[in-house]
């Protein structure tokens, strides 16, 4: 079965594995990229994602494509830390624009065309932080713990419609996001993890294509961790 699959962010790190996996997987794959040369082997559309305007062509150009968007992996994210004392008004409200704004904006005009199928899935890539919180990180746990009620409400919202809404919420994943932390900084996270080591982008991509598998029907309002048991009791 080969569905249209639009993954925010998947020109690099986690998005990019999932966009190998659902395109294994034989689904017609697109992804947005910034800047740069996009990854061969998807369609690949230039789009800012906090830029209403830039989200709207990027759609019109996948639809044209590949038809309405049947899977919708909202992935793209930022982190801007900081200490609340030091976090400036643009540093909270970017994270809260990129990670969580940007994720309605592009839930909503994918479930334009999932309402008219009588079908979808869409899935949210949270945090582990979402439940834990972080020092440093208000503005991204804030976001990330904002994309759960969303999604929460949206499996509510469009559950009679055979569409299904869930969350993954990673842990610490081998990425250039957190390439960029202090080598303390990263031991003292390993340290929390009881599998003892980050996540590689492969073991997100493999929940993420699982909850938009068919096997996966019955699920939805769900927050799938994937983080070495960091967050578990959560
Ligand atoms: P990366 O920094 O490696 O990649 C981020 C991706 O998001 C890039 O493709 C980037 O595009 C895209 N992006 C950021 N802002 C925008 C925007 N305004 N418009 C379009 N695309 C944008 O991060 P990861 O792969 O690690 O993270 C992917 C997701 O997983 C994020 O939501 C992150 O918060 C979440 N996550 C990551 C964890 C980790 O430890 N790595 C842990 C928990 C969650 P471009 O290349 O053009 O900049």
């Amino acid at each position: 079965m080969s569905r249209s699959v639009f993954i925010t962010g998947g020109n690099r790190g986690i998005g990019f594995e999932i966009a190998k996996a659902m395109a294994e997987a034989g689904d017609r794959v697109a992804i947005t990229y910034r800047s740069g040369e996009p990854p061969a082997g998807f369609l690949a559309v230039q789009c800012d994602i906090t830029d209403p305007e830039q989200v709207e062509l990027a759609y019109k150009r996948i639809e044209e494509e590949h038809g309405p968007v049947e899977v919708l992996v909202a992935n793209a994210g930022i982190t801007r830390d900081a200490l609340l004392l030091r976090m400036s008004e643009e540093d909270f409200a970017d994270v809260i624009n990129t990670n969580l704004t940007a994720a309605y904006r592009v839930a909503k005009r994918a479930s334009r065309g999932m309402l008219r199928a009588r079908s979808g899935r869409l899935i949210f890539i949270s945090s582990a932080v979402a439940m834990l919180g972080e020092a440093g990180q208000s503005n991204y746990a804030a976001a990330k713990a904002g994309l759960i009620g969303f999604s929460r409400s949206l499996a509510r919202e469009l559950g009679s419609r055979g569409i299904t809404s869930n969350v993954v919420a990673p842990g610490l994943t081998a990425t250039d996001m957190t390439a960029v932390l202090t080598e303390e900084r990263t031991k003292a996270l390993l340290a929390q993890i009881p599998l003892g080591t980050a996540a590689r982008p492969e073991d997100i991509a493999a929940a993420v294509r699982f909850l938009a598998s068919d096997e996966a029907s019955y699920i939805t309002g769900a927050v799938l961790p994937v983080d070495g048991g960091v967050g578990m009791g959560h």
